[in-house]
């Protein structure tokens, strides 16, 4: 099979071309490989295969696909990492990549600010198998230093918090943990593999959930583990290969097509995401508009050096007059659907106090500046001016 990358290439050609292997039939669209194993010529072929399958020699789709490994070589091209490894859901690909490194005795710092599944995975599942985890502000660099100790083994944080859009330094993070012997394993989501750069920032290990911006049509779960070829075919594959959490074929095909518009989509995301922030400014009845690619984000500096000034495709309102503002504002909405994916082509408003970010105690919620007038907008790729006025004139209602 010939197998298309070439490293001159763009991002933007890459998320087109990068990877695709053609079948014998020259086929323009990436093939669907819709099989759960491969046959050999020979016994001596199957025992050879087992001993060490090549680059482009595959046994069972729990191990590896054609389709999958598509996808697999395409996105490690545009995010600067040796290999990848593909998996079932983005928590799939967050807990194979810490589970997979740690053992009984070690230690993680995270920072406390996270996606609800994370922070379950850290402080309800790693703990019963000894591993121990720190808490801190993430935004706080001497906290990150304090936490740091001889069996640290791992750092883990999202580069943009969800859903109040604190933003991570990841140089100054990773300098803490190197320093320390520590790996650092970062959920990029929010900052999607468009303005991110976390490898060449100092990250040595990158999540997505494909979920959002790779697949962003709403159709498929799914996830991938991004860095060194060591780490991926070392470390996560074996695990992943035998404990079953592996992209299936059909959803590799779908987040290949997903990648081929996915700068695109989220360019005009960030675009509208930006004039919709523009926009509300100042409105009478919010006390917040948070954007990181807005220029009064309390970390526009960062913003600026980390992402190149792009915020991404999220805005979180905080509306003054609470809970009962902010319900009345989401069933106000006309065009912007209420529920809780992001990075979708439509626009998709969510209250995480009381959906996404349920489970934790007021106290917590209010540490995390998860308030109840809280409402993460995560904007689609509609018309500029249709999400504008959706979103004017259901605050108009407020
Ligand atoms: C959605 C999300 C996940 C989990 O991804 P799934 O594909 O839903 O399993 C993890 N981290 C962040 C930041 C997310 O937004």
């Amino acid at each position: 099979m010939k197998k298309d990358i070439d490293e001159s290439w763009q991002d933007r050609t890459k998320l087109v071309h990068g990877g695709t292997r053609r079948s014998a039939y020259n086929e323009v669209s990436e093939a669907i490989f819709l099989t759960q194993g491969f046959v050999y010529d020979s016994a001596a072929q199957a025992e050879a295969r087992f001993v060490g399958a090549g680059d482009d020699e595959f046994i069972y789709a729990r191990y590896g696909n054609p389709t999958v490994a598509m996808f697999e070589d395409r996105i490690a091209a545009i995010e600067g990492a040796e290999d990848a490894f593909a998996t079932a859901s983005g928590m799939a690909a967050v807990s194979g990549a810490l589970t997979a490194m740690l053992r009984a005795g070690d230690h993680v710092v995270a920072s406390r600010a996270l996606f609800g599944s994370c922070l379950y995975v850290l402080e309800e599942i790693l703990t019963r198998f000894g591993v121990e985890v720190s808490f801190v502000d993430g935004t706080d660099l001497a906290q990150w230093r304090a936490a740091m100790r001889p069996g640290t083994r791992a750092v883990f944080f999202e580069t943009i918090a969800n859903p109040t859009l604190e933003v991570i330094d990841i140089a100054a993070v990773a300098q803490i943990a190197h320093d320390a012997g520590a790996t650092v394993i970062v959920d990029n989501v929010f900052a999607t593999p468009i303005f991110s750069d976390a490898i060449a920032q100092g990250a040595d290990v990158v999540i997505y959930s494909a979920t959002k911006h790779i697949d962003g049509q709403g159709r498929a779960l799914g996830g991938v583990i991004l860095g060194s070829r060591d780490f991926i075919r070392g470390t996560v594959e074996p695990y992943m290969k035998h404990t079953g959490g592996s992209m299936s074929p059909f959803t590799a095909w779908i987040m290949l097509k997903g990648l081929e518009t996915m700068d695109l989509r989220v360019r005009a995301q960030a675009s509208s995401a930006r004039a919709l922030a523009d926009a509300l400014e100042g409105h009478s009845a919010l006390s917040r508009v948070i954007y990181p690619g807005h220029h009064g984000h309390a970390q526009h500096a960062l913003v600026t050096r980390q992402m190149g000034g792009n915020g991404g495709t999220v805005v979180s309102l905080d509306l003054a007059g609470g809970r009962r503002a902010a319900f009345a504002f989401l069933d106000a909405l006309g065009l912007v659907l209420i529920s809780n994916n992001l990075g979708d082509a439509k626009s998709i408003a969510t209250h995480p106090s009381t959906t996404t970010h349920q489970r934790l105690s007021e106290e917590r919620r209010a540490a995390l500046g998860i308030t109840p007038g809280l409402v993460r907008l995560s904007v689609g790729i509609e018309d500029t001016a249709d999400i504008i006025a959706d979103v004017t004139q259901a605050l108009g209602t407020v």
